[in-house]
């Protein structure tokens, strides 16, 4: 693995390793076995960044699941908008199912935020929140999520699904921004 990458204009180091992130994506896989087995839970991918992290967490799970991906985004370059695109997918039908909706990074939770709520009305029986990565300083309590691979700082972090301006998502480890 490499200690450094460069994508587009910026430096990034190596934060976390491949078998640190999938040592966590297996225990995070047999909490969620051990809590819904028999129960047939529906994944709730939130495209893009998300995919990676999804296929390793099914398949850490043992048990009968379904997975649904949905797209909703919030970010350009380096630096949150604010702004809430559209929501794409959510076709399943989720009135009565117990929902896990997997992130790969809860930054601010404005997408999150957003998300819920429309899923609300979709009138699931349970949300359970799953994410990879948080960054605490910029999250605050605003929203809580059941499951934390990462507690991270605020800081840009790359690799393992996560992109920078659509680059990176296919390294195998998490690289952060260097400063300076
Ligand atoms: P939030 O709405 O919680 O502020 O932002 C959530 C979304 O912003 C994530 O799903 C992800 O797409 C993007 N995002 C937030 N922080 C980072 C980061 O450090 N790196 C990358 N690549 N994307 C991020």
């Amino acid at each position: 693995m490499k200690k450094e990458v460069t994508v587009h204009d910026k430096t990034f180091e190596l934060y976390i390793s491949a078998e640190k992130i999938q040592e966590r994506v297996d225990e995070i896989g047999k909490a969620i076995s051990a809590e819904f087995k028999g129960r047939n839970p529906l994944f709730v991918s939130i495209l893009n960044g998300s995919f990676v992290f999804t296929a390793d967490i099914m398949r850490a799970c043992d048990l009968e699941c379904e997975v649904s991906f949905v797209k909703l985004s919030s970010y350009e370059g380096t630096q949150t908008t604010g702004k809430i695109k559209t929501l794409i997918g959510l076709d399943n039908n989720i009135a009565g199912r117990e929902v896990i909706i997997l992130e790969d990074i809860v930054d601010t939770g404005n997408t999150l935020t957003h998300f819920l709520e429309i899923l609300d009305t979709y009138d699931p029986k349970s949300v359970t929140l799953v994410s990879l990565l948080t960054k605490p300083e910029v999250l605050k309590d605003r929203v809580k999520v059941d499951q934390i691979g990462f507690e991270i700082p605020n800081k840009f972090v790359i690799g393992y699904g996560l992109d920078y301006d659509g680059l990176a998502r296919n390294l195998k480890d998490i690289y952060q921004l260097k400063e300076g």
